[in-house]
């Protein structure tokens, strides 16, 4: 582990060990919404009003993944609109 990257010293202040573990494992992870697969509900808008809101196309997309990993992620979404992508 490299302690002194500047982005995970953002993690490791930012959260109690334990959130910092799982952050820190999956900074380098993000989401997106398959626009396929979502229908425009807005649960996970009302869910995590902060990660994520409803585009003019009337579909979801993320504002802010660490808020939306922290409302749950792909749980958010009951459709599995919402993908941990890489
Ligand atoms: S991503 Fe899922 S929960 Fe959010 S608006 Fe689309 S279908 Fe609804």
């Amino acid at each position: 582990m490299n302690w002194t990257d500047p982005e995970e010293e953002k993690y490791r202040y930012k959260s109690s060990e334990n959130k910092y573990l799982i952050l820190k494992f999956s900074k380098n992870m993000t989401y997106k919404v398959n626009k396929e697969k979502c229908i425009g509900c807005g649960l996970c808008v009302a869910t995590c009003p902060e990660g994520m809101e409803l585009g003019e196309d009337g579909k979801a997309k993320v504002i802010d993944r660490d808020k939306v990993e922290r409302c749950g992620g792909e749980a958010l979404c009951p459709y599995q609109a919402i993908e941990e992508v890489k």
